[in-house]
């Protein structure tokens, strides 16, 4: 029996539902894994690249044991402080609505302690934001009128 630290692979297949999954290393080997192998919160996904200590069992056959994300194949959403539980943690979208459905937004959760990290733009806000641009627009083209009534004056 032995181990070997640092090993760098990549998630070939894992089920939150079985609890289990195998990362191929780079002899091309698929190694085992539990859950419980898994280092911190955040769980694993098909593609991920990790850091893992392999573990040579009886028989030659090998686990991966102290599994850690190095790369997300597909990163959702960046990893952000919080303040609430002071960890590093990937937000998690929360949608809610008013009764009347004009007010739709995002907030980021935080996924351990619940607590709301930041508010994306709500559906009342995008719509705000348009009116503010054709009011900008509607008011530089009254400058521009303006400038050219005085510069006809000016030159005749
Ligand atoms: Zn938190």
């Amino acid at each position: 029996m032995s181990t070997k630290h640092n090993q760098k692979g990549q998630v070939k297949w894992f089920s939150q539902e079985r609890g289990y999954g195998y990362i191929t290393n780079n002899e091309k080997k698929d190694l085992y894994f539990g859950v419980k192998d898994i280092e911190g919160a955040e769980l694993p996904e098909n593609g991920d690249i990790v850091f893992f200590t392999e573990y040579i069992g009886k028989e030659n056959t090998s686990a991966a044991t102290d599994i850690k994300i190095f790369e997300r194949k597909n990163p959702k959403l960046k990893r952000v402080h919080c303040k609430g539980c002071e960890r590093k943690v990937e937000p998690k979208p929360w949608y809610y609505g008013g009764s009347d459905y004009t007010t739709v937004s995002i907030v980021l959760l935080c996924p351990f302690c619940g607590y709301r990290i930041s508010k994306k733009g709500g559906g009342f806000n995008t719509f705000a934001k348009i009116i503010l641009g054709v009011f900008v627009l509607a008011l530089s083209f009254v400058f521009y009128k303006i400038i050219w009534f005085f510069r006809n004056f000016i030159v005749k």
